[in-house]
């Protein structure tokens, strides 16, 4: 007879995690964008103005047939 019960692996009392937002209804502030930023965005900017770019890798690799 197994305890089944105790074999689950719900965690004890769920706290609701307090998923960190940083406000709503935040715009870009890059003057004349109006995209919006997600409560998730800790920047105050979209990606597309923010500070930080990806940076891009130039030119292409050859496709020398290695897959
Ligand atoms: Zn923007």
């Amino acid at each position: 007879m197994a305890n089944q019960n105790a074999i689950r692996g719900e965690r004890p009392t769920g706290l609701p995690r307090a998923s960190r937002t940083y406000g709503k209804g935040r715009v870009c502030s890059h003057p004349g964008c109006e995209t919006r930023l997600s409560t998730y965005n800790k920047r105050d900017r979209c990606w597309a103005h923010a500070e930080m770019r990806i940076p891009r890798l130039r030119g292409r690799k050859p496709a020398t047939g290695s897959a």
